[in-house]
Parts: C-alpha cells; structure tokens; sequence
C-alpha cells in the first residue's frame, strides 16, 4: 500500500521500485473521492495526472535524470493560473474562466518534475478566514467536519491535512496560509514579500499577497520553496536575490542557537485562549532549556495592525477587482439594462459574494477623497511605523515567536456572521508578517483540550527563510521529544 511520509521518502521509494508515481497519484484521487464530503477540491485532474505520473515513470526507469519535485503531487488553490485549466477564485464573476497561461510558481513546479492534481476550494479571491466565502460552499476541517478548516486557503490546507496530495500551494495576504495550516495541524509558510513571483496570482492585495506552500515537513516545504523562489521577469517585484539550498542549509540552520523575541502584548492578549497561551509559554521554557535565548518585547502598536491591514487591503482590492466589470472581464448579467452604470452594478452584483462586495465598499470609502487622510494615509503611516520597529528588533533578534491564531477551528456558521469584525480580528497575529513583508511559517506543535490542533507563528526578517526554516525544525524536533505535559 502507498504510504506518503516525506518527499524524500518518497523518492528513494521510487529509486528502489517500491512504489511508482502512478501508484501515487492513484492513491490520491482514492483519497480525495473517499473524502468528498470535506469539499476540499474543485476539480480533480485524474485522467492528466494519470498520464503525467505514466511518463514521469516511464523517464525514470530509462534512467533519464529526475527533477527536484519528480512525480510529487500537487494541488493549486483556485486563484493560482495553470494554462487550460479552469481558474474561478471560487467566485461566481469568474465562472467560468479558463486560464490562458500558467502562474510563474506552477510553470517552475511542472519543470521540476510536479504532478498537478487539481483545483482547490477557498474563500472568494481569497478573501475570508473560515472558506465559508465560497461559491462552491465550504471546505471542512478533516480533524471534525461541524468545523471550519480555517481561510482563505482552507480546502489547500484540508487537502494536505487529509492526505490527498504531498502538497498545496496556496496565497497569503493577512495569513491565509498559516492561520489553515494551524486550525488543520500542518506546516504553512509564507515567504517572504518578493521571494515566489506573484504573475498568475490572482490578485487581491499587490502589496501583501504572497503565494505560500502547506506540507506535512520542514523538509517538504524546504525543497519546494526551493523551487518556486527566485527572479522572474514577468514580476517586478520579485527580488533578485539568490535563492539558497534551503535543503542543504537545513541541518546547520537547525542546528544554531536562535534569539527570539516574541511581543508581550501577543501573550498577554485577552482575546488569545488561555490554554494556547499556557502551551506557548511552556514552549518558550523548552525552548530556553534547549539553549535558545527567548525574550519578550514589547508592541504597543499590536492592536493597529488589524485595522491598518483591513483599511490598506481593502483599498487595494478595490482597484485590482474594479477589472471584473463585466465587459473585460467577469460575469455579465442577462438583466435587459439600458443605462451602463446600472448594467456595471447589476453584473457586478451578480458576480461577487457578499464578503467580496463589503470589502470593494470598505476600500472605495477609504480611498474616496474626504477620507483618504483619515484612514488611507494614517494605515500607511502605521505600516511605515511597524517597518522600523520590525527593524529594530532584527537588528537584536532572528526571529519572532507568536500564536498563530487566537483560537482553535471554531464551528461553520459561526463566527463573523452579523459581526464581520469579529472574524478580522482573529487576524491579529497574523497580518503583521504580511504589512511588513517578513517571511512567516506556522508549524502544528499543540493540541487543545478539545482535540484540535493548533500552531506556533515563527517570523524571521527579509529573506531569511534559511533560518526560519532551520528554527522551525529545531521546534518540531524540540515537541517531539518533550513530553506532551511540558509542552
Ligand atoms: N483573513 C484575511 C482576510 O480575510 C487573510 C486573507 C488572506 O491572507 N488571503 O483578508
């Protein structure tokens, strides 16, 4: 029978002949059709995959060389472009589209040997905490299905959480990969703003969104990122950078004593669940015990940071879906309209969900001209703020510890429905990696009292995925071999 531990695993079993890519991918699809009732996927490539899996075993029983990622299979969240496959942002305005090209990430995964195996569920153009803002309906938390997997990348996150693939791609704006991967008990990283070209990305913040990668291992995650990072000339905002072996960087950068510091306000935070506080405290003594100097310090502007991302990346939105106008592209309504205005509104009433509208509203308010000081210019102003104090603590620390969510996966239907504020708020940890740029990475380290998984937030400054990556090992290791009392 397949088994899927790590990707490295994986490849000396193919190495060996005790498995082969075909067998993989079959494996997956039973999985996936097994799992339904989760809505984890969109759609399924079985027949390509299949195909895909045939000839990349075919190529290497000839002996023919085998790339970083030969035959690991991937899903795609639904707002990431793979050329001739279907691309909706699980929003009714895109219904149906298909994508023309292929994101830069996808094109680099397929050269490296990756099996896509399909389209995954999540919150519309990514917006949401909980995959409830869905026009294919929710994705499900595996661990319980009465709760929600967590957002926008729930169904990526459920996917791997679930085992249907090795691993997901999925993006990130205010922590859609790390607050997921912590309500389903797996690894999520967030690279750094500039690191994984953003072109086939369908936007919702330039500024902030990031593709990210869920996995199982540090070590999966490593090889990945390895693979998708670096330059592209259809994305200028990704760095030029040399991208490093993460992999081979692994063992020296676990091996190192870390300075971390982590924001006593996080800690101390009344809206923080008391027995996740407690667990991470814990941690932070295993930790010190280990060698590792862990500080707290302090962060007054904690409670801006919600606030100054919801009023930047609802501005930006704004601008980046006025495109869906229904002329270029998106939805049109078949409503016999005369009057263009009307015509633009009733299509784009028809095409967005509720959640999206809101936010399109909320970021036209903010950038209209009376208010555009008020609150546009004063988040920019906090995000220059949190820059310089970012710096500041870079300049003593490698990294920053923090919950990774307030709270556990909490029941569908339950949380933001009259109160939207309600849901932005569990937000708080984890939008402050996205305002500032910095790589971020939640790793499942704990379990509630209630038997649901939750995570540990590591933040590390610009570009230092090596050490993020390296710490994040240490801590997995660190739980392993504490004893579930003490951690
Ligand atoms: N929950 C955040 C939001 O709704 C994060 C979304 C994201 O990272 N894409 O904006």
């Amino acid at each position: 029978m397949f088994r899927f531990t790590t990707i490295k695993d994986y490849h000396k079993a193919l190495q060996n002949g005790q498995t082969t890519c075909v067998e993989a991918v079959r494996f997956f699809v039973q999985s996936i059709q097994r799992d339904q009732h989760l809505n984890a996927w969109i759609d399924v490539y079985e027949a390509e995959a299949l195909a895909s899996a045939a000839s990349l075993d075919q190529s290497r029983l000839a002996g023919e060389p085998t790339g970083a990622l030969h035959g690991v299979v991937i899903g795609l969240k639904d707002v990431i472009a793979y050329k001739d496959h279907p691309l909706t942002a699980a929003s009714a305005m895109l219904q149906p589209f298909t994508a023309i090209y292929s994101a830069t990430a996808v094109e680099r995964l397929l050269q490296a040997g990756a099996i896509i195996l399909g389209r995954q569920n999540c919150d519309e153009f990514a917006m949401g905490s909980s995959n409830e803002n869905s026009v294919y309906g929710p994705a499900k938390n595996a661990i319980d299905p009465s709760r929600v997997p967590g957002g926008s990348s729930g169904g990526s996150a459920v996917a791997v959480q679930a085992g249907h693939c090795m691993i997901s791609l999925g993006s990130d704006t205010g922590g859609s990969v790390r607050q997921p991967a912590d309500f389903c008990g797996i690894a999520g990283l967030k690279p750094t703003y500039g690191r994984i070209s953003r072109y086939g990305l369908i936007a919702y913040a330039s500024s902030f969104d990031q593709i990210g990668i869920f996995g199982n291992s540090i070590d999966d995650l490593a090889l990945t990122l390895q693979v998708i990072a670096g330059t592209d000339a259809m994305d200028s905002t990704v760095s030029e950078r040399p991208v490093p072996d993460y992999s081979a960087a692994l063992p020296a950068s676990a091996a190192k004593k870390y300075r971390i510091a982590y924001f006593r306000e996080a800690l101390d935070h009344p809206g923080l669940d008391p027995e996740m506080a407690k667990a991470i405290r814990n941690f932070i003594g295993v930790l010190q015990t280990a060698g590792h100097t862990v500080e707290p310090v302090d962060f007054p502007m904690l409670n801006y940071v919600v606030p100054a991302y919801y009023v930047l990346t609802t501005a930006e939105a704004s601008s980046n879906l006025s495109r869906y106008d229904g002329v270029r592209y998106g939805h049109r309504t078949k409503e016999p309209i005369e009057d263009l205005t009307e015509w633009y509104k009733q299509s784009r009433t028809e095409g967005f969900g509720k959640e999206v509208q809101r936010r399109i509203l909320l970021g036209t308010f903010v950038l209209s001209a009376g208010y555009y000081d008020a609150y546009f210019t004063r988040a920019q102003q906090v995000r220059r703020l949190l820059s310089d104090q970012t710096k500041a603590i870079f300049s003593t620390y490698d990294a920053i510890l923090s919950p990774t969510v307030p709270f556990p996966a909490f029941p569908l239907g339950s949380m933001g429905q009259d109160d939207p504020v309600a849901m932005f708020l569990a937000d708080i940890y984890t939008v402050f990696a996205n305002l500032v740029g910095i790589p971020g990475i939640s790793i499942p380290l704990f379990r509630h009292s209630s038997g649901l998984p939750f995570g540990l937030q590591l933040m590390t400054s610009h570009f230092d995925e090596v050490s993020l990556l390296g710490l994040s090992q240490t801590c997995m290791q660190l739980s392993q071999t504490t004893t579930a009392d003490a951690v």
